[in-house]
């Protein structure tokens, strides 16, 4: 796995790489813009520019833009689904101005209107926004959710639906964040929960449709569907329940970033979570 975290842009985009590697890190996530809105300003394209050199300069392995938190494209009102396709077409536009790989994203809630509905929406949207750009390089990453609420895409299954309706072959994957599968209700703590987690994985989406992990552990317990990151080891999953991941080859190319809570100073957290995990590799 090629070991990362979701870095700040506070100091500036192309400022990202650095950090990144500065921290013991050669996979970087970020936000385009401020997850709480749904227009950011736009990237001047020197910017983008020096993003793309820092990363060359940097050997990043791998780059992500994880889509800002309002955007529902399960959504059954149809204002809010108009603003969630235009925001996430939007961020498509900015992934491929700074040249990351992907666009992970959360599939959306359906808020009532059930799951298969929300699933037909998301696929719908999609679709559209494949149409929109048919010469994208960037990856289509759907999160896998904790299961809060009306949220699609706590069961794999549910995206292997939407990967298979929207059928854009090698645009669209999915990113499997480790907090939210565990408080699926999905263990992987020993060796034979993981074997069964990986089948789950093999059995709807497919292990090549995987471009991304989030390595956070969790605050809530196995089955709790809370969605509530903690620092790698000390939550309810645990150091060792890193450890069949990290070491697992189908993933040597994959990219895992930390979405941990920090603190006060700095990054410290993240620098003890890459070295925690880096431990772990045989
Ligand atoms: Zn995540
Ligand atoms: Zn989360």
């Amino acid at each position: 796995m090629r070991l990362g975290a979701h870095i700040g842009t506070s100091d500036g985009l192309d400022k990202v790489p650095s950090i990144a590697r500065s921290i013991g890190g050669e996979a970087a996530q970020i936000f385009s813009k401020s997850p709480h809105s749904w227009r950011g300003p736009p990237i001047p394209l020197e910017l983008a520019a020096s993003f793309r050199e820092a990363v060359q300069r940097e050997k990043l392995g791998a780059t992500a833009i994880h889509h800002c938190y309002l955007t529902n494209l399960a959504s059954p009102k149809p204002v809010n689904y108009a603003i969630s396709k235009r925001t996430f077409l939007d961020e498509l536009g900015r992934a491929e101005l700074l040249g990351v790989d992907a666009v992970i994203f959360h599939p959306g809630a359906h808020t009532g209107s059930g799951v298969e509905a929300g699933i037909d929406r998301i696929a719908e949207a999609l679709r559209w926004a494949v149409d929109q750009t048919p010469q994208g390089t960037v990856r289509i990453l759907l999160e896998n959710a904790a299961g809060q609420g009306s949220t699609i895409g706590s069961q794999f299954e549910e995206l292997a639906q939407v990967i298979e309706k929207v059928n854009a072959p090698g645009r669209l994957g999915i990113a499997v964040d480790l907090c939210h599968l565990f408080a699926s209700g999905v263990d992987f703590r020993t060796e034979e929960t993981y074997g069964a987690a990986k089948d789950l994985l093999r059995g709807s989406v497919g292990l090549k449709a995987v471009g991304a992990f989030h390595l956070n552990d969790s605050k809530g317990e196995l089955g709790s569907h809370l969605d509530r990151h903690q620092n790698v080891g000390k939550g309810q999953i645990g150091l060792e329940g890193f450890r069949p991941w990290l070491n697992d080859r189908s993933w040597a190319k994959v990219p895992g970033y930390l979405e941990t809570p920090l603190t006060d100073d700095g990054y410290a957290a993240y620098i003890e979570d890459l070295r925690a995990l880096k431990g772990l590799l045989a």
